[in-house]
């Protein structure tokens, strides 16, 4: 069996707990390998070094950093295939999707070759006599990344190009499901001329993330994973005095208006309710006709294109628009949600339980699901099901369904689709969302705007990735300078006020 490591001082290195998780092929059920999970010990040695690499590397100026980054994005191109490759083994995401996932971190790393201007400080020249104000930008320290399972390259890449670029150094943890893109990121980065110890790759479970949370040298968490993960993570760096930024799980809604035009708002739907097997913060989940007339419609046109949805492996290549789910309990828990749904009373238009692909009968599969006539009070609208399951909840009007968006505890994303600039304003400036999409289903920023939701979606300041990350890798340090000339006054005992 393949066994899987750390990535520590610039070299891959086995594992010394002899505590490991498997790593399953959600295609065929079977387990492909085995990653140690660390120690407290472990993590401890990482962070250590990790301390001495940092200061050396805060230390170098700006432009030499951003220049890794530069050299750092050219190699991702180049091994664009390879990285999807290793996407799609651990994941079971499509190969085309995959790469959009490495293309998506990618872009936030040629933000990060912009680093310089984003350190820039402040500066005020004669706010008094002979006296400078100067805010420098200054890296925190050794900082960690903790990331979730459904995006094995865009995450990590997200964390570790702001967090690198600002002077850090940084203890990635991927998620125990998909460590090797992290681990061939960091070879990637090796080579790109990152010093050894700055990015330290310590693979591990809950153990270590309580060592990553109560260690005093680390100055920093970025988290993204689910949300009672995100709101513990976020509680107890918060308490041991870290900057933390955590962000959390998703309901995202979609508003589909009597005037939208109903073929674009339901291929939109079925793109971002069943790629990626439903597996993205982003996907959309609740699609919310306004009108009676709008729903019967919709519904009509999501059957049409459901039915004709392919589902297998990734190795099928074109084939396929979306794989397996992650585990097998991912499955069996999805299931189960469709199972409640129909016994809570929402209408079950395609049922994708049960689903079999031959040759690959063990593999994590479900067929994509669609709910009509979804109530608030079903579990299937409740809980984020973080798979192929689109609900519908019928709307008879707009404020309505915008209440029903506003009254979530998620804030992650929602869209619109309508033909009315003033009704798709009104909805863009009231909704209390995070990232809203005008006839665009999944609104992630572009990687030179940040990426954060609101209400449970995310815990902490600040967003992801653009001009906020620069801020929340790095603290600001003010100085006051004076510089006499000629003024030789001696000692003044009095507050004074700057004249
Ligand atoms: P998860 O919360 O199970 O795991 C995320 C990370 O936390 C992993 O590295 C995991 O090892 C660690 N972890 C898990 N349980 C832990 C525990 N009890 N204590 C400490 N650490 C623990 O999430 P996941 O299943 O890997 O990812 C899916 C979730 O991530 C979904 O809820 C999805 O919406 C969310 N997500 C959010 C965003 C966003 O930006 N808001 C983006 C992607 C995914």
């Amino acid at each position: 069996m393949k066994e899987i490591g750390h990535w520590i001082n610039g070299k891959l290195v086995a594992g010394t707990s002899g505590r490991f998780a498997d790593i399953m092929n959600p295609a065929t059920g079977e387990v492909q390998a085995r990653v140690a999970l660390a120690t407290v010990a472990e993590l401890n040695a990482a962070i250590a070094d990790a301390a001495k690499a940092q200061v050396k590397w805060a230390a170098t100026n700006p432009q030499r950093r951003a220049r890794v980054m530069m050299a750092f994005g050219a190699l991702i191109n180049q091994n664009m295939d390879k990285l999807a490759e290793l996407v799609s083994r651990e994941h079971g995401k499509t190969l085309p999707d995959a790469r959009g996932d490495v293309q998506r971190g990618l872009e936030v790393i040629e933000v990060c070759m912009g680093a310089p201007a984003f350190l820039k400080g402040e500066m005020t020249d004669n706010a008094g006599p002979g006296i400078d104000i100067y805010a420098m930008r200054q890296a925190l320290g050794v900082v960690a990344g903790i990331t979730p399972f459904n995006f094995p390259a865009m995450i990590p890449l997200w964390k570790m190009g702001p967090a690198l670029a600002c002077g850090n150094a940084m203890i990635l943890k991927p998620s125990e499901r998909v460590p090797s893109t992290s681990l061939f990121l960091a070879e990637l980065l090796k080579e790109a001329g990152l010093p050894d110890g700055v990015l330290q790759v310590v693979n591990g479970d809950k153990e270590i993330v309580d060592g990553i949370l109560d260690s005093e040298t680390i100055q920093g968490v970025g988290f993204v994973g689910s949300t009672p993960i995100a709101q513990y993570i976020y509680g107890r760096a918060a308490s041991n005095g870290k900057r933390a930024q955590c962000f959390g799980g998703a309901k995202n809604h979609m508003i589909i208006m009597p005037d939208a035009d109903l073929d674009k708002a339901a291929d939109a739907l079925v793109g971002a309710g069943f790629g990626a097997a439903g597996e993205r913060c982003m996907a959309i989940s609740v699609a919310v006709p306004v009108g009676e007339k709008t729903a019967d419609a919709l519904v009509g046109k999501l059957v049409t294109r459901i039915e004709k949805l392919k589902v297998g492996p990734y190795t099928a290549g074109d084939d396929v628009d979306f794989g397996p789910v992650i585990t097998a309990q991912a499955r069996d828990r999805i299931n189960g949600l469709i199972g409640s749904g129909e016994a809570q009373g929402a209408d079950l238009v395609v049922d994708g339980r049960g689903i079999k692909i031959q040759g690959y009968e063990n593999g994590f599969f479900v067929g994509p699901t669609l709910f009509d006539k979804v109530t608030p009070d079903m579990d299937i609208y409740k809980q984020e099901i973080f798979g192929p399951v689109l609900s519908t909840v019928r709307k008879d009007s707009y404020e309505d369904a915008l209440k029903l968006v506003m009254d979530n505890d998620y804030g992650n994303g929602t869209a619109i689709f309508t033909a009315d600039g003033d009704t798709a304003r009104d909805f863009a400036s009231r909704v209390n969302v995070g990232m809203v999409g005008i006839n665009f289903p999944i609104p992630v920023p572009l990687s030179y705007y940040s990426f954060g939701g609101w209400k449970k979606s995310a815990f902490g300041d600040l967003n992801q990735y653009g001009p906020d990350a620069f801020r929340f890798y790095t603290k600001t340090k003010t100085v006051t300078a004076r510089w006499f000339s000629g003024i030789k006054e001696g000692a003044s005992l009095n507050f004074k006020q700057l004249d």
